[in-house]
């Protein structure tokens, strides 16, 4: 499978670019979206017409990670009936926020279905799985097996540090980290830090750590042109055996290549 950055700004677009979003594309060419940042509907159509996504998925309702859910939904909506054969877009999140479950559905347009947190969910040729995550609101993590590869991703959503996420993440591919934080802001109740990450990364045996939901300043709010390669590299202090890449949009990984 392959992992496009759509976005990957934490809490606000910044300079041009857009916040989370992933778009992931297994050998057989399914398309899922995993979150829809600001900005995410104008980057995805550099990559792919959205009249091809097949399903997307939701971590959870922060307005950095569904701001362009209702335009996405508009564009497919509201697209010419003569010039495509209108597919309703399966969009998958939890219902653990009833208000904000119900705006994934659009008649015609769009099905919210709630993934199934303590089992697994299949997508294409994806099966998914869960772990609760340490956020303000209700947010998943998830570990994304492709069928016929094999190939293992697991994306934090957003998180804070918690124990049980390293086994969650054992053995994967491509590990896709919240790191909106600096070493030395360890345990906080949102985010990871880029010592946390390469921490887990580094026990967890996974091969590539990328960071995402990246901050828009150094340490201490600190302007800088180098903060993100001081993040990545301190992240890759603590993860000496593990390859750690920034995500930057449009920059993608094939999990066969890694
Ligand atoms: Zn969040």
């Amino acid at each position: 499978m392959k992992l496009t950055t759509i976005g990957c700004w934490g809490g606000y677009p910044y300079q041009n670019q857009g916040t989370t979003s992933y778009l992931l594309t297994g050998e057989d060419g399914f398309q899922l979206l995993m979150d829809v940042g600001s900005r995410a509907l104008n980057e995805l159509e550099k990559e792919i017409s959205p009249l091809d996504l097949d399903a997307v998925i939701i971590s959870h309702y922060h307005p950095d990670h569904v701001a362009d859910l209702g335009v996405l939904r508009h564009y497919r909506q509201l697209y010419p009936k003569n010039l495509w054969q209108p597919r309703v877009l399966p969009t998958y999140g939890h219902d653990e926020d009833e208000g904000e479950f119900a705006k994934l559905t659009l008649e015609g347009v769009s099905q919210g279905i709630a993934y199934d947190v303590n089992g697994t969910e299949t997508i294409g040729p994806f099966t998914i799985s869960f772990i609760k995550t340490v956020h303000p609101v209700v947010c998943y993590a998830m570990r994304i097996v492709e069928h016929e590869s094999g190939q293992v991703l697991v994306f934090t959503g957003d998180s804070g540090y918690f124990e049980e996420l390293l086994p969650f993440t054992a053995g994967a591919d491509l590990f896709l980290a919240d790191v909106y934080l600096y070493a030395g802001q360890e345990r906080h109740p949102a985010h990871l830090t880029s010592k946390e990450a390469g921490e887990i990364a580094a026990q967890a045996g996974v091969k590539k750590l990328v960071l995402t939901h990246l901050p828009q300043f150094g340490p201490e709010n600190t302007e800088s042109d180098n903060h993100l390669e001081l993040l990545r590299q301190q992240a890759a202090d603590y993860a000496p055996s593990v390859s750690v890449d920034l995500a930057e949009p449009h920059k993608f990984w094939d999990l066969g290549k890694l």
